[in-house]
């Protein structure tokens, strides 16, 4: 899955209006290097955590409780985020007036109801 957030958390961590990001199979996810986790509560009630690198802060990977089987990595932080194809945009409840979104994707007020 690939997706814009606009939750509050979002825009604080990233200091901008929203984060993007991809969720991947834990499995098929390999981490090098060291990331510092910054644990919030979201609107659902899950603990979710951004990663950011611990050599120059950068903001890599996201993790929630509510998706234990998830590896969420932060499009900016990829070699080629030009390859990045959004399928839709969470928690516009949030969102702030002048950051775009695509009229083309489709939306949602908060996070959804998603398998994991
Ligand atoms: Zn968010």
């Amino acid at each position: 899955m690939a997706g814009h957030c606009h939750c509050l958390d979002c825009q604080h961590m990233t200091g901008a209006g929203h984060s993007s990001m991809i969720g991947f199979p834990k499995a098929a996810v390999t981490m090098q290097g060291q990331l510092e986790f910054h644990e919030t509560t979201a609107d659902s009630g899950n603990k979710v955590g951004r990663g950011a690198c611990a050599t120059c802060g950068s903001l890599v990977a996201a993790r929630s409780s509510g998706f234990p089987d998830m590896a969420t990595i932060f499009v900016g932080s990829l070699d080629d985020p030009k390859r990045f194809k959004p399928q839709f945009v969470v928690f516009t409840v949030r969102a702030n007036g002048w950051d775009h979104m695509d009229p083309a994707l489709p939306k949602f007020e908060r996070m959804p109801p998603m398998q994991s």
